[in-house]
């Protein structure tokens, strides 16, 4: 029987460049499967259904916590964001390793509920180039970059919550980086 996969639990704050980083690993690594949230927000320019997340209304979204369709959910920044739970179970049952992109309060709900999946912070090189890149990425209005700016200063103290913290300075590096976690991760005597 194949083994169970592993949970890769990535977070970091707005313009930390998850996003960016998990896209390359997924491209790189073809066997990675990425769990696609459910949010409340309005799709940015460019986002897709399905691919980026599944946008769904309040309601929608209410509707689905009662019926406990989450692995986790959270507030951020004003919106409901979830990871829906039954594609999460059915790759880590079929052997598959899966990736969530999620906020500081999910992974740490995540964590009670699999204490075995690993916790992966990525880290912005420096804060200005932190507030540079949440600029330069043009989708914020003023008030949304000064709450992202302001809750990154936040979300980096839960940081020893995690087990690994990366870097991105340079995309590749910080992919190669999580690579060799992963990697690690499979080799530990309590998972072979
Ligand atoms: P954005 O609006 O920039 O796409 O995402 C805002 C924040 O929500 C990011 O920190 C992102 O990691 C987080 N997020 C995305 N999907 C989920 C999810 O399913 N659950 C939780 N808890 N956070 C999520």
């Amino acid at each position: 029987m194949k083994k169970r996969g592993l949970l890769i639990v990535i977070s970091g704050p707005s313009g930390a460049g998850k996003g960016t980083i998990c896209k390359a690993l997924l491209q790189k690594n073809k066997d990675l499967k990425l769990s696609v949230s459910c949010t409340t927000r309005a799709p940015r320019e460019g986002e897709k259904e399905g691919v980026n997340y599944y946008f769904v209304s309040k309601e929608k979204f209410e509707d689905m916590i009662r019926k406990n369709e989450f692995l986790e959910y959270a507030t951020v920044y004003g919106n409901y964001y979830g990871t829906p739970k039954s594609y999460v179970e059915e790759e880590l049952n079929k052997g598959n390793d899966v990736i969530l992109e999620i906020d500081i309060q999910g992974a740490l709900m995540v964590k009670e509920k699999y204490p075995d999946g690993v916790f992966i912070f990525i880290l912005p090189p420096s804060m200005e180039e932190l507030k540079n890149r949440i600029i330069k990425r043009g989708s914020e209005t003023e008030d949304s970059l000064k709450t992202r700016f302001n809750s990154a200063f936040e979300e980096i103290k839960y940081m020893s919550n995690y087990d690994y913290a990366v870097v991105n300075d340079y995309v590749e590096e910080a992919v190669k980086k999580i690579e060799c976690i992963i990697i690690a991760e499979k080799c530990r005597c309590s998972r072979v």
